[in-house]
């Protein structure tokens, strides 16, 4: 099995593929402004299993088109919509989220939580907005910076996994300078990252490596994550995803 397949195989039946919430998702909602409607239209990139999807489609009783290039991600969301009744609301679509292909002006909102990055921010925020109606939201959450002054362990680690970590007010001007009025700002709290994603995680390290028995880049996978959950452990006071809501500006 390759490296993306035993990434996949890790995280497919978990709740959710990063720090998150369904409350944080609907604080994110409520932040933006957008009214529930069935001529809402809100694509959500780099979905995963749909996490934030479903509240989407649910509570704005949205169009959705979810998007990310794992189909593996998309099999169980689907399912899960069509178990919530849901399916006539949400659309899979499985893309690269550097390579949309979307109309220009063709979404009230664009959603995505802990995916930009892999992308980076900045080129996310800048490719993606022309796909927004003027006027329309981006709701993003990204890896920020709660201090200025930080552990070097924390900072290091950081900087090399994700060099363009940084603070909230250099996220914001990053918006600002590309278009965009920032209208909301939260950081996540800890429950969203042990609750909701690291405890589940560590949940399924033993089955995971019980079906890749003796696969060693299995057993690595499973100790680069143990390093990464104990370092946020250590630090959950310095770095959180910030969640951004943002306007498209006029021009
Ligand atoms: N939004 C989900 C998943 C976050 S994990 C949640 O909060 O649970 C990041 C997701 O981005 C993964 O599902 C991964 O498959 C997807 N992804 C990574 N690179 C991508 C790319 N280049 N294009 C589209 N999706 C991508």
């Amino acid at each position: 099995m390759d490296d993306l397949s035993l990434l996949v195989d890790l995280h497919r039946d978990g709740p959710r593929q990063g720090p998150g919430g369904v409350e944080e998702t609907r604080l994110a909602i409520r932040l933006s402004g957008l009214r529930p409607g069935p001529q809402l239209r809100i694509a959500d990139v780099g979905c995963g299993t749909g996490a934030s999807t479903l509240v989407l489609a649910e509570d704005l009783e949205a169009e959705v088109v979810a998007v990310d290039f794992l189909p593996d991600f998309l099999t169980p969301l689907e399912a899960e919509a069509r178990a919530r009744n849901l399916s006539h609301r949400i659309t899979t679509h499985a893309a690269s989220m550097e390579a949309l292909t979307f109309a220009d002006a063709s979404f009230d909102a664009i959603w995505s939580e802990g995916a930009i990055y892999n992308m980076g921010f900045a080129h996310g925020v800048q490719s993606w907005r022309r796909f927004l109606k003027h006027g329309g939201i981006l709701a993003v959450s990204e890896l920020t910076w709660l201090t200025q002054e930080r552990p070097a362990e924390l900072t290091e680690h950081w900087q090399r996994a994700y060099p363009e970590v940084d603070t909230a007010a250099a996220k914001m001007a990053v918006l600002e300078e590309n278009g965009f009025t920032p209208v909301g700002y939260f950081a996540l709290s800890p429950r969203c990252w042990l609750d909701n994603y690291y405890r589940p995680l560590q949940a399924r390290f033993a089955g995971f490596l019980s079906r890749h028995d003796g696969d060693p880049r299995a057993a690595e996978l499973v100790a680069a994550e143990q390093v990464e959950i104990a370092l946020y452990e250590r630090h959950a006071a310095h770095v959180s995803y910030g969640f951004y809501i943002a306007r498209r500006t006029a021009e």
